[in-house]
């Protein structure tokens, strides 16, 4: 089946201009969602009702002369962390089962004041913790270019629900790489903005320090056009920066022209052939449009995953402890507290979640946190300095977003650190609080896409843009997604 939800910006346009209803738009994502959701399983929940409603609301304000916003009549998908009124927001954890947020995230109500259609919450990992979708309790989400395999996560639920065409943008959050690992993986753009440029108000925290919400979409114009709606201060989430939205939309066609280009060299051996292969073609693109491309060395980046892995589950262990049967969702009774505590925590968590919390408590215990969280804390600074090192040289950099293509279902379940690793080139820019997204590139080992990252100093969000418009328009045909559902191949 053909997917046929076109790109975000174009039917925004259309709607406004009154030749495209938003009520059949959002009919069109609701019948794509029918058809494949049984299969690919993207979706946690729908808001199909909500969005109808808002639909009707849309048109009616167009016949009337009014401009409903940026966004008009765009269905929109939200990651499963995301705070909803209108919907339960789960997390993929038993933990939240039966919870609706009292009240809606920022990046919410600044979509439905952009005129966007929310149809749905997404599937993902257990609180944003892995790399595939298989820690939801939800069950996992499939890949649209091939079921047999993972969409990554852990928002594979967006990226997926993106790739199939149900809707043509969606929210993810990314602590570690969870926009753009899956995005990759998927096929579609995937934007981990810079840490403060997206309200973090209504999103499920997981590690405060990483956190931040961004964009999947089809192209890098619609991802531009849903960060600019999305994004700018928010007086409710005290880490927000004092900026208004990067106006990235109006970079898009300016070319790579004197654009200083640093490849990430350390990564390519660590990259499958295929993903190694695709960076060095976008450089090519690149260059040929004029960029000065040099190879850069940063073997400090690669120590980013392990202190990743005892600052990420630290503040995890922290923030979880709200979780106590007493304020959100479920409750296993005992006669006193502390054991209602335990058993509710210990049915309704699961086990990477507990793995995590585990792993937190333990590098912040005494005796243990100098050796494990401080050092950490001092290999993160590290990696800010080498990155601080190559933006004296370079406007942007580019690497491989994932190791590999999409993994078969099980591949790395058995070993967690395998499934770590899947974020190799993901993490460090999460560690220095810098934006990067993922571009598709390439198709490679089964046919299977390919992602390109671009990573940009803090705030560099217009020259990462104005890279990777040079870079998506460079790609070959056929290497994004909307694509039909295959089985294995
Ligand atoms: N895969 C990484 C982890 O499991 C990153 C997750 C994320 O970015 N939310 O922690």
């Amino acid at each position: 089946m053909t997917p046929p939800v076109g790109g975000a910006t174009e039917i925004a346009a259309r709607v406004r201009a009154g030749e495209l209803s938003a009520a059949s738009v959002l009919d069109e994502a609701l019948a794509a969602i029918e058809a494949r959701d049984r299969e690919l399983h993207c979706f946690n929940s729908l808001m199909g009702e909500r969005a109808r409603e808002r639909a009707t609301e849309i048109d009616r304000m167009v016949g009337a002369g009014q401009d409903p916003g940026s966004l008009a009549g765009v269905p929109v998908a939200l990651k499963d962390n995301i705070c909803t009124r209108a919907a339960p927001t789960t997390c993929s954890s038993r933990i939240l089962e039966g919870w609706t947020p009292p009240y809606d995230a920022t990046v919410v109500r600044r979509l439905a004041a952009a005129g966007a259609l929310l149809v749905g919450k997404t599937n993902l990992d257990e609180f944003a913790m892995g790399s595939s979708t298989e820690n939801s309790a939800t069950g996992p989400t499939r890949n649209p270019w091939d079921t047999s395999r993972v969409p990554g996560g852990s928002s594979g639920g967006s990226a997926a629900a993106v790739a199939a065409g149900m809707v043509p943008v969606a929210l993810g959050s990314d602590t570690g790489g969870s926009i753009r690992q899956p995005a990759a993986l998927c096929g579609v753009v995937g934007v981990k903005p810079t840490y403060g440029v997206v309200s973090r108000y209504g999103l499920v925290a997981f590690a405060s320090s990483l956190d931040q919400i961004g964009p999947f979409a089809l192209t890098v114009a619609d991802a531009a056009a849903v960060l600019e709606a999305i994004a700018g201060h928010d007086e409710m989430d005290s880490t927000s920066l004092e900026r208004a939205a990067p106006r990235c939309s109006e970079v898009l066609d300016d070319g790579a022209d004197g654009l200083r280009v640093g490849v990430v060299s350390d990564f390519l051996a660590d990259a499958s052939p295929d993903c190694a292969s695709a960076v060095r073609s976008a450089a090519e693109v690149l260059a040929a449009a004029g960029a000065k491309v040099d190879d850069v060395a940063l073997p400090e980046l690669l120590h980013g995953l392990s202190a990743y892995y005892l600052i990420a589950p630290a503040e995890a262990s922290s923030n979880l402890a709200r979780y106590d049967g007493v304020r959100y969702g479920l409750r296993v009774d005992a006669p006193d507290v502390e054991t209602m505590n335990a058993r509710t925590r210990a049915a309704g968590f699961g086990a990477e979640v507990k793995r995590r919390v585990m792993l937190g408590t333990y590098v912040l215990s005494a005796g243990y946190y100098d050796a494990y969280y401080a050092q950490a804390q001092r290999v993160r600074t590290i990696v800010a300095r080498a990155f601080a090192r190559a933006y004296g040289h370079f406007d942007v950099l580019l690497a491989p977003t994932t190791p590999s293509v999409a993994f078969a279902f099980g591949a790395k379940t058995d070993d967690p650190l395998e499934m770590y690793l899947a974020d190799l080139f993901t993490i460090p820019t999460n560690l220095a609080g810098h934006p990067a997204m993922s571009v598709p590139f390439a198709l490679g080992e089964a046919g299977l896409p390919v992602g390109v990252q671009v990573l940009a100093p803090a705030l560099g969000e217009r020259e990462m843009f104005r890279a990777a418009a040079v870079v998506e328009a460079g790609a070959p045909p056929g290497v994004r997604g909307p694509v039909g559902t295959r089985s294995a191949r």
